[in-house]
């Protein structure tokens, strides 16, 4: 049974890290069906969650987390990638999309209001930026005026991870449009505050168990303490958490796939077509031998970017070459995985179609493969080769 408290993180990392390598393999993969069938994370696996720790991996330790460096989550962030989607996404949520923002830019009064029912993992923080009716980014239209100490929040908000689970969420809105993104301001909004309306979407193509909420926010009230950052920060605050969470997206995608070569090689030795093994097959050899090569390079490109968000360092093209090219790898894994599994990867019962479906959603988590490809471009266009 994992548990956080056996182990004296961050210096028995590794001893962790093999452990969260079994609690996968022997705690969450046994319910992937269940959540498959009830479109749910089961209660028991909450109160496993709590005891092994995931809750609070990178929460900064005086509010009771861990205190993790990114370097530090990101290899145990590929572990979790290995099982359900949805556990990835929540363990994610937790540890990176719901308090980056709060740990980097909300005061002390909000810190404490919020994190540590964030490590009991009793409500995350969810993150509304992406609009039904507008692009994303300087195209929103959500907007909020000033009136006094509040500001009133009119918009509509959607794809919302989490949102059941949330206590409150970050809402990107425009607070001055003649700005331009200097005019873009992140509200902390209290998700049973007035004028506040939550509806479920209906379900997606995979990720089962996973919430995605829409707001409509009806000249909803917010009290001017609760902006995170300054007035006009906004979009920076976004951007900044976006960036250093397209690298775990590129991460996320390096368990998932890993998964998917460890069950077609299991697959491989296990089935025989005229009297040899797959494995034996040169043209199955091949896809192997891709699916290995792609997933240690999307690895290391991974991990060499985590290194300098460790350092603080600015990695916005690096962060969307992570996150494009790990989007890219799984996609072929992917189809190589069903392919090499033939008519019953198609089936439900060996999980490869749930893997394949859990797999796209990595496309648009923070962005899709387009938006990663103009910033790539835009910053080789200006810097070159840097
Ligand atoms: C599983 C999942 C979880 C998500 N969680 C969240 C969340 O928690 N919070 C949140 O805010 N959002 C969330 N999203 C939404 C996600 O971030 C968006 O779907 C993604 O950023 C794409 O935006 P869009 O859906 O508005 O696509 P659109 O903007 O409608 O784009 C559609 C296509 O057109 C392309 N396109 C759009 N504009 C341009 C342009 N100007 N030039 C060229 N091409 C363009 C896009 O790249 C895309 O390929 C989630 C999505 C998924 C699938």
């Amino acid at each position: 049974m994992l548990s956080i408290q056996d182990y004296r993180l961050p210096e028995q990392l590794d001893e962790y890290r093999q452990a969260l390598r079994r609690f996968v393999k022997e705690e969450c993969d046994p319910l992937a069906q269940e959540i498959e069938e009830t479109n749910a994370l089961p209660p028991r696996l909450w109160d496993r969650f709590r005891e092994a720790g995931l809750f609070r991996l990178t929460l900064p330790r005086q509010y009771g987390g861990i205190g993790l460096t990114a370097g530090q989550y990101g290899p145990l962030l590929e572990e979790i990638a290995h099982s359900h989607g949805t556990i990835r996404l929540f363990v994610h949520i937790w540890n990176w999309i719901g308090s980056g923002a709060l740990m980097r830019y909300g005061t002390d009064e909000q810190r404490r209001a919020y994190l540590p029912a964030m490590v009991r993992g009793e409500s995350t923080f969810a993150f509304a930026l992406t609009e039904p009716d507008a692009g994303t980014g300087t195209d929103i239209r959500t907007s909020a005026r000033r009136d006094g100490d509040v500001y009133y929040l009119t918009g509509n908000k959607h794809l919302v991870s989490c949102a059941d689970h949330a206590r409150a969420i970050q809402v990107i809105a425009y607070t001055d449009r003649a700005k331009g993104e200097n005019g873009i301001t992140m509200f902390v909004v209290e998700k049973s505050g007035p004028g506040v309306v939550m509806s479920a979407q209906p379900d997606g193509m995979g990720m089962r168990g996973s919430f995605h909420g829409a707001f409509r926010f009806e000249d909803a009230p917010v009290p001017a303490g609760n902006l995170l950052g300054e007035e006009g920060q906004g979009l920076q605050v976004a951007l900044d958490i976006l960036d250093t969470s397209r690298v775990f997206i590129g991460l996320s995608c390096v368990g998932l796939a890993q998964e998917l070569l460890d069950r077609s090689v299991a697959h491989t030795w296990k089935r025989v077509t005229f009297g040899k093994p797959l494995a034996q097959r040169q043209a199955i050899q091949g896809m192997i031998a891709n699916m290995a090569t792609e997933i240690a390079a999307a690895r290391a490109l991974a991990m060499a970017v985590v290194a300098r968000v460790d350092a603080g360092e600015q990695v916005r093209r690096e962060a969307s070459q992570v996150k494009l090219f790990g989007l890219q790898m799984v996609g072929r894994v992917a189809d190589w995985a069903l392919e090499i599994h033939g008519g019953i990867g198609y089936l439900k019962e060996t999980a490869i179609e749930r893997y394949y479906r859990d797999s796209r959603a990595l496309w648009f988590e923070e962005g899709s493969p387009t938006i990663q490809r103009q910033v790539i471009a835009r910053d080789v266009l200006a810097h070159g080769r840097q």
